[in-house]
């Protein structure tokens, strides 16, 4: 699946790191960076968890 990120709506709670480390990040302000557009089953559940834990819903999965 792949992972959208809506960086101008991020407000930098850093969840999204926590919940999936390899497929985000942090830049120096703490607004998240996307890693990895593409995310397979093993990462699939890690993902949800920081769709569902965004405080500003600025991350969805999107079926290609
Ligand atoms: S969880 Fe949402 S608001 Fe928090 S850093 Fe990640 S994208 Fe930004």
């Amino acid at each position: 699946m792949k992972v959208e990120l809506e960086a101008d709506k991020c407000v930098a709670s850093g969840q999204c790191v926590l919940a999936a480390m390899d497929v985000f990040d942090q830049d120096d302000d703490g607004i998240a960076i996307l890693l990895e557009e593409q995310v397979g089953e093993d990462r699939l559940d890690d993902v949800k968890e920081a769709v569902a834990v965004c405080p500003a819903a600025a991350i969805r999965l999107v079926e290609q």
